[in-house]
């Protein structure tokens, strides 16, 4: 399924992929998930993938496991999990 175009896009900078920076990272419950997008709207690192159905999904090259998405999820389809 095509992601649509993020608010902006992380890129390999001179510290690297952030995502190695991380102790724990969130894992979306599709079952739970109602696609309301609001883990998307409020990620500081922009490393939500949106899709054009709105599901969503991580991209763990550059997500530094703050658990912003974690904590905004409503129906808590978000659970952080030791990395
Ligand atoms: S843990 Fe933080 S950086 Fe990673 S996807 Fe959630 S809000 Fe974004
Ligand atoms: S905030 Fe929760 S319910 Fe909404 S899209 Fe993200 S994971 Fe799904």
């Amino acid at each position: 399924m095509k992601v649509l175009i993020p608010k902006s896009k992380p890129a390999k900078g001179a510290v690297g992929k952030t995502g190695l920076w991380r102790t724990s990272k969130p894992v979306v419950n599709h079952n739970k998930c109602i696609k309301c997008v609001i883990c998307w709207a409020f990620c500081p690192e922009t490393t939500i993938l949106r899709f054009e159905d709105n599901s969503v999904d991580i991209d763990y090259e550059y997500c530094k496991g703050c658990g912003v998405c974690a904590n905004e999820c409503p129906v808590n389809a978000i659970e952080m999990v030791e990395d």
